[in-house]
């Protein structure tokens, strides 16, 4: 009883519209022409720019912005695919030359879950250099220098074929001890099940607060993940100093995942700084005495 209520207090705080984005059940947004500006009550185009060059950065954003479009900028790769998994934008438009990433590798990477519209833009010109982007996933091309009313048409155009379909892909199902998590179906199933195919399937129910701190650690696999950070996500700006709500939730979390909730191997606790998923591969077990 206790439990049940400590866990709504938090949980209603969530609004509706962050449980809806993190079940993927985000509406689509309304093209308005331009800006993709309408009534208040729908949203604007998400768009993701990734690109390290400052005034280039500076100018897609002005001009983005004044289009309204929601705009966010990441200045590596690394920053990029964070953003792209935590914000869900319904494009992204990529500088093919990042300081942390070869700008083919990103898109192969952001597509293994990502299915909106990626825009490259580079000052590689070959058709080598084209045609590997577009073979690794990009949906469309502008070459340095270009017009910026041409890369806007480009984004207009990529938003309109994919409006329609706006669910988003998530990252594929992660097994945490006995258990398999897929974000995108919201189910936690016995992952080591051997019984016969028509036998019912072990399910294990999470709260809404617990989906919204799992997905947060999964989508960023062997990452800290700052207590800051959850916090704001999961309850809001205002909660950053509650790291009791974390506590609480991630020992339900383990006591529920872990094979072990005392000696956790994916679910680890970065003692004053926050949390961090660790996959299977390179697991290691946790000092109990530093779990909390
Ligand atoms: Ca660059």
């Amino acid at each position: 009883m206790i439990e049940a209520m400590a866990d709504l207090l938090p949980a209603r705080t969530i609004s509706s519209t962050c449980l809806q984005e993190r079940r993927g059940e985000r509406q689509p947004f309304r093209d308005y022409g331009d800006g993709l500006a309408g009534p208040d009550r729908v949203r604007r185009a998400r768009i993701l720019v990734v690109e390290d060059h400052v005034e280039l950065q500076r100018a897609l954003l002005i001009n983005l912005r004044a289009r309204r479009y929601d705009v966010m900028v990441a200045r590596t790769g690394r920053d990029g695919l964070a953003l792209a998994a935590s914000r869900r934008p319904d494009a992204v438009i990529l500088d093919l030359g990042l300081p942390d990433f070869d700008g083919t590798d990103f898109i192969v990477e952001l597509r293994r879950w990502y299915l909106s519209p990626i825009i490259v833009m580079s000052g590689r010109t070959s058709p080598g250099d084209k045609i590997g982007a577009l073979d690794a996933g990009a949906d469309d091309y502008v070459t340095k220098p270009f017009a910026i009313d041409e890369l806007l048409a480009r984004l207009r155009a990529a938003l309109r074929r994919d409006k329609g379909h706006v669910t988003h892909g998530q990252p594929p199902p992660v097994v945490i001890g006995r258990w398999r998590v897929d974000l995108g179906s919201h189910q936690v199933t016995r992952a080591d099940a051997a019984g016969a195919p028509s036998d019912p399937v072990e399910t294990l129910r999470l709260t809404p607060t617990e989906w919204a701190i799992l997905e947060l650690l999964l989508q960023r696999p062997g990452q800290l993940v700052g207590s800051a950070q959850l916090l704001t996500s999961v309850w809001g700006p205002g909660f950053q100093q509650r790291t009791n709500y974390l506590r609480f939730h991630m020992a339900r979390l383990r006591r529920k995942l872990e094979d072990n909730p005392h000696r956790p191997r994916h679910l680890l606790t970065e003692p004053g700084m926050g949390y961090r998923y660790q996959p299977e591969a390179r697991a290691r077990p946790q000092n109990p005495t530093r779990s909390s």
